[in-house]
């Protein structure tokens, strides 16, 4: 399938953006060569709690909840000094000096992509496509910031009176706290850094617990670009270095992906203080995502979108499938369609090329899906066998009586179905909305009036018609949420990079 992306973009950008639709499984021999590549590179997780796993099958079979190591260099208040000394001179580098270093970062990034495939494999449980897609992305925000910062931040003459001479000018604001996902540990962690430096802030940057060293192989990377040390600084731990981070009345802004409680304590910490600035806080978070289906769909398309949306990654995206909403005469063979598609597919090592699902992020994650996997289990529709050992969570559909019924996030591959009538599409979209969450919505309709319907009633960050509702392109489909799903801003989209500027309006009686 064809997709263009909705602005121009300069040429270099758009074969990068062809570069990120993953990889050809078909292409066997570049495959296996990946992973025996990926499988040489050493890895040694990181952490004081940290039980390892076998580095040659990282199956997650020995993995806990790990508290990330906290070394001296990462103490939280030391970093924010040095951010906010580094601040001026980087503030100061011009525009264009700042893209191309970003430029250079990306070029970096991919040429150590095997050494990150890797960690991404490794350390975060990723399958070879979803390492690679990674890769990508994280390339091509730098990329796409990098082409968008030349193109919108140069300062604006505005009109006004004779006499009179008005600007815009787009400026820093200081130092950022970027707090990054486990999910996405390369591509959101690069995104939300590339964002705040290109735009010409200083960062503190903590990635989650689980994956500590994506990021600091991240952060080599980034210096060895030309972003200067002390612009760009990690700290590494749990909740707590997160709240002391955010805490901190010296931070301009915080740039957030994670759980919407966490998006919740952290908003609450940064405007309670009255002594406190306001800053801005951009937060990604979670959705009960819907795809609606209706009896003119394509059934062999919806089956291929369904395991794609709810299952691939282990449904261990923002983005993915939790609610799927059959027209009710449809909905038994539909759901007999994905049952016989989810027997075929391949879960175990994430290092093996063949692999569709690997193991979840860890015990706490695995315990918890698992947990209200059982207690639906007189309502499961579907579910496969998955190998002995290992954090596997059995990608498992469950039967609702109605679409009300489903009121939380399950972060894994656990997909819910209920049905819906014909004639009411615009009810259904409603009962989406009333969840709260805003983040991704599917359709699968041949009807083009009900598109039109979907367009204009759901409150939700992306629609995805007739397709799956996943893997959202950088500088194509500018990705994030509203409600209990975000604040908003989309990264790798035209708009982002002002949430991260201070806006100064000059004028000057000439
Ligand atoms: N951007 C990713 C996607 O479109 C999801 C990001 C996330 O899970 O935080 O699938």
């Amino acid at each position: 399938r064809t997709r263009h992306p909705g602005i121009p973009l300069p040429v270099d950008m758009m074969v990068h953006w062809r570069n990120s639709q993953g990889i050809d499984l078909k292409d066997r021999p570049i495959l296996l060569k990946t992973a025996s590549d990926i499988e040489a590179v050493p890895f040694e997780p990181e952490g004081t709690d940290a039980v390892h796993a076998d580095p040659l099958h990282p199956s997650g079979r020995a993995r806990k909840a790990i508290e990330a190591a906290r070394t001296p260099d990462d103490d939280v208040h030391a970093a924010i000094t040095r951010a906010q000394a580094a601040y001026r001179d980087w503030e100061r580098t011009p525009i264009h000096d700042r893209a191309t270093t970003l430029e250079r970062f990306a070029d970096l990034l991919e040429e150590n992509r095997i050494e990150l495939m890797a960690l991404c494999v490794k350390e975060a449980f990723k399958s070879i496509p979803d390492a690679l897609a990674e890769v990508r992305e994280a390339a091509d925000f730098c990329r796409y910031y990098a082409y968008q910062a030349r193109t919108d931040l140069a300062p604006r003459t505005l009109p006004g009176p004779t006499g009179e001479r008005n600007e815009l000018k787009m400026e820093g604001r200081g130092t950022w706290a970027t707090v990054a996902p486990w999910n996405f540990p390369l591509a959101i962690f690069v995104g939300q850094n590339a964002a705040a430096l290109v735009t010409g802030n200083t960062v503190v940057a903590k990635p989650a617990p689980q994956t500590p060293s994506i990021a600091r192989k991240v952060v080599e990377i980034a210096h060895a670009a030309g972003i200067p040390e002390d612009a760009l600084n990690l700290v590494t731990g749990g909740a707590d270095v997160g709240a002391e981070l955010v805490s901190d009345n010296r931070i301009a802004g915080v740039a957030f992906t994670g759980s919407t409680a966490t998006a919740k304590r952290i908003a609450h910490t940064i405007l309670v203080d009255e002594e406190r600035p306001i800053i801005p806080f951009i937060a990604e978070t979670g959705g009960i995502n819907a795809m609606i289906v209706d009896s003119t769909a394509l059934p062999e398309q919806v089956v291929a979108d369904v395991i794609t949306s709810a299952f691939k990654s282990a449904g261990q995206r923002c983005s993915a499938m939790r609610l799927l909403l059959l027209q009710e005469d449809i909905a038994e063979e539909m759901e007999e369609m994905i049952a016989g598609a989810m027997a075929t597919l391949i879960i175990g090592d994430p290092g093996d090329p063949a692999t569709d699902v690997g193991p979840v992020i860890d015990r706490s994650s695995y315990d918890k899906l698992m947990a209200y996997r059982e207690t639906m289990r007189p309502r499961w529709l579907a579910t496969t066998h998955v190998p002995e050992e290992g954090l596997f969570v059995p990608p498992t559909m469950i039967g609702l009586d109605s679409m009300d019924d489903l009121d939380k996030e399950w972060f894994g591959p656990i997909l819910h179905v209920a049905t819906w009538k014909g004639g009411k599409l615009a009810e259904t979209i409603e009962r989406v909305n009333a969840k709260k969450y805003g983040l991704t919505m599917g359709l699968h309709s041949r009807i083009a009036r009900s598109a039109e319907i979907a367009e204009d009633l759901a409150r939700i960050g992306n629609l995805y018609v007739n397709r799956n509702m996943v893997g959202a392109i950088v500088g194509s489909q500018p990705f994030g949420g509203e409600g209990m799903s975000g604040t908003g801003p989309k990264a790798g989209g035209p708009n982002y990079l002002p949430r991260f500027c201070a806006e100064r309006a000059i004028s000057v009686d000439t």
